[in-house]
C-alpha cells in the first residue's frame, strides 16, 4: 500500500507558535515519510497559521492550513472540524498528531468522521515488514506492539518520544483550507490558570523534588512541622525551578484530615499509579522509597534522597546517593547556600 502521512499540529497559546508536542510530531512524520518514501502533509491549525508554519520550513512538506479565530483555542467542534477536513485535503492514510490535551479530545471522534482507527500513548513507529506501532497501556506499566490494516490510522505520540524539529524561522508556502464551521455552541471567555510561579509541576525542568510523607509526620521534637516544611519546599522550587512530585501517601492525606501542604495534589503523586516524569535528576525527600512509588522514577537518570531511615527502598538499591540526615536540616542548609549564589 502506499502510505501518504499527514502530521496534524496545533499552535500554542500565543496563536502563532506550534507547540513542542506539534514539532515532535513533525519529526516523527518527517522521519517515517523518508523511510517510506511517502508523501509528507503538516496540517496546521491556528489563528495565523502561516506565522506557525515558519517552524516547520526544512521538512519539505506540503503545508496545509486552517486558520482564524474560531481554530485560536481548543473546542471539540471546530477542532474536530478542522482535522477532519485536513485529513480529508492531505487523503492521508497515516495521520500522526502530538499526545496533547487538545488532540486527544478530538481524535476518536475524527477517526470515526473519516472511517479510520486511531490509536493513543504511541512510543515508536517501526515499518520492518509493515507498521509496527509500540505504545503504553495502563500508563506506562505495559507496553504493546501493535498493527492494524485499516486506513486511515490516526497515531497521537507522547511528548518526549522524537526530538521537535528545529525550524529556520522563514517564509514557507502554505495552503488554506476553508473550512464551513459547525454550529458553535462553546464559547471561550478567557483562561483561568494558576500563576507561573504557583505552577509546580515542569515537566521541562532539570530536576524532579519529590516530597514524602516524612514531611508532615511528627519529627524527633514530638512536633508536626508541616508550615517550616512548605516554606523549605517553596523555597526550593522557587531557586531552583524543579518540578515537584510527592509520593501518594502525602498527597492522599488531605482526605484522612491529616496535615497537607496545600500547593500539593494528586497531579504531583509519582509512582505506580501516578505519573512517571523524565528529568535529569532527582532528589527524594522524607520518602521511603517502596518499590510503587520508585516504578514513577523510571525516566529519572541521577537519583539522590533524603531519608532518616537507614533501611529505606533508597538505600536498598534504587538511587545513586542517599543522605542519611534530616531532610529539614539539609534543606535549610541547601536553600541557604542557593539563596546565597542567587
Ligand atoms: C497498588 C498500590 C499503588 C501505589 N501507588 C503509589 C504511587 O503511585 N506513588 C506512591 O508514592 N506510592 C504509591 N503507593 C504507596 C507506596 O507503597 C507507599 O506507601 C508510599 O509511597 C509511601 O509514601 P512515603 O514514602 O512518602 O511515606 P512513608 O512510608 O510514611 O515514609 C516517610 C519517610 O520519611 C522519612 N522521614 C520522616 N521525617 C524525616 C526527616 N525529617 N528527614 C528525612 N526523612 C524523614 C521516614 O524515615 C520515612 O522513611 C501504592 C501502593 C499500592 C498498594
Amino acid at each position: 500500500m502506499v502510505e501518504s502521512i499527514l502530521v496534524l499540529t496545533h499552535a500554542d497559546e500565543t496563536g502563532y507558535s506550534l507547540t513542542k508536542g506539534s514539532l515532535e510530531a513533525v519529526r516523527a512524520g518527517k522521519e517515517l515519510a523518508q523511510q517510506l518514501g511517502a508523501q509528507l502533509t503538516i496540517g496546521i491549525i491556528a489563528i495565523d497559521a502561516s506565522a506557525a508554519a515558519k517552524s516547520v520550513l526544512g521538512s519539505r512538506a506540503r503545508v496545509l492550513c486552517v486558520s482564524g479565530e474560531a481554530f485560536a483555542t481548543a473546542r471539540y467542534a471546530t477542532d474536530a472540524a478542522a482535522c477532519e477536513a485536513l485529513s480529508k485535503a492531505a487523503q492521508a492514510t497515516m495521520i500522526l498528531a502530538p499526545q496533547s490535551s487538545r488532540m486527544a479530545r478530538v481524535a476518536a471522534g475524527v477517526a470515526q468522521r473519516i472511517g479510520g482507527a486511531v490509536d493513543t500513548h504511541i512510543t515508536s513507529i517501526g515499518v520492518e515488514g509493515g507498521f509496527k506501532v509500540s505504545r503504553w497501556f495502563y500508563r506506562q506499566r505495559i507496553e504493546a506492539v501493535i498493527t492494524r490494516a485499516a486506513r486511515p490510522w490516526i497515531l497521537l505520540i507522547e511528548g518526549g518520544v522524537y526530538a521537535a524539529i528545529a525550524g529556520e524561522q522563514a517564509d514557507v508556502a502554505v495552503e488554506p483550507l476553508a473550512v464551513e464551521l459547525p454550529k458553535i455552541r462553546t464559547s471561550v471567555t478567557g483562561t483561568r490558570a494558576p500563576a507561573l510561579d504557583a505552577q509546580t509541576i515542569r515537566p521541562d525542568a532539570k530536576m524532579l523534588f519529590v516530597a514524602g510523607a516524612g514531611w508532615t509526620k511528627k519529627q524527633p521534637d514530638g512536633q508536626i512541622h508541616a508550615a517550616e516544611a512548605g516554606d523549605l519546599i517553596l523555597g526550593f522550587l522557587q531557586t531552583t525551578g524543579a518540578s515537584l512530585g510527592s509520593s501518594k501517601s502525602l498527597v492522599d492525606q488531605g482526605g484522612d484530615g491529616q496535615p497537607v501542604l496545600p500547593f500539593l495534589t494528586h497531579m504531583n503523586q509519582v509512582g505506580q499509579t501516578g505519573s512517571t516524569p523524565r528529568h535529569p535528576k532527582g532528589l527524594a525527600t522524607c520518602c521511603h522509597g517502596e518499590e510503587p512509588h520508585v516504578v514513577g522514577w523510571r525516566f529519572i537518570a541521577e537519583r539522590r534522597a533524603i531519608s532518616l531511615d537507614p533501611n529505606c527502598g533508597w538505600a536498598r538499591g534504587k538511587a545513586d546517593v542517599v543522605y542519611i540526615a534530616d531532610a529539614f536540616k539539609v534543606m535549610a542548609k541547601v536553600n541557604e547556600l542557593l539563596n546565597l549564589k542567587a
